[in-house]
């Protein structure tokens, strides 16, 4: 019978020292489907300075850390500049059954990817990709980084 409890015992402390082995080894800057943890700004896709998701931003976004916002330094973040020209209605028309954008020639998806292409950013005025009516993504970083 002590023999019995003995073997469990050290069984337990085998899987204790195992699973404190495989906690440690498991890499904190990878989901666990092995894909790298990224910025949590939406697009930004650069690899953050910290893995725990409360600071899980990139040197560019660290002012929005939970603990660390004071390690950002305004020096990293430049003013942008969309350079995308949004289509005229003139350019739009003559593209128009070209298959624009790998889209079928004169298709509904063809009508749709020329309107979005047409999109203007109501501040700077060239492309934006975020709708009628919207800023650009460079001006809403601007703004956003107080370079307005
Ligand atoms: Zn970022
Ligand atoms: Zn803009």
């Amino acid at each position: 019978m002590k023999k019995v409890i003995v073997f469990l015992l050290v069984l337990m402390v085998c899987i204790g020292i195992y699973s404190i082995f495989t906690s440690n080894n498991k890499d904190e800057w990878h989901y666990s489907n092995g894909e790298s943890i990224v910025c949590r700004v939406d697009g930004c896709g650069k690899r953050p300075v910290y893995s725990n998701w409360n600071d899980r931003f990139c040197e560019e976004h660290l002012n929005k850390s939970e603990n660390h916002a004071s390690q950002y330094s305004p020096s990293v973040a430049t003013k942008k500049i969309n350079t995308k020209h949004a289509l005229t209605k003139e350019e739009a028309d003559a593209l128009r059954g070209t298959g624009y954008h790998g889209t079928r020639p004169n298709s509904t998806a063809e009508d749709i990817e020329l309107k979005a292409a047409m999109v203007k950013c109501k501040k700077c005025g060239m492309h934006s990709d975020n709708g009628a009516n919207s800023l650009c993504d460079e001006c809403r970083y601007n703004e956003e980084y107080g370079f307005d």
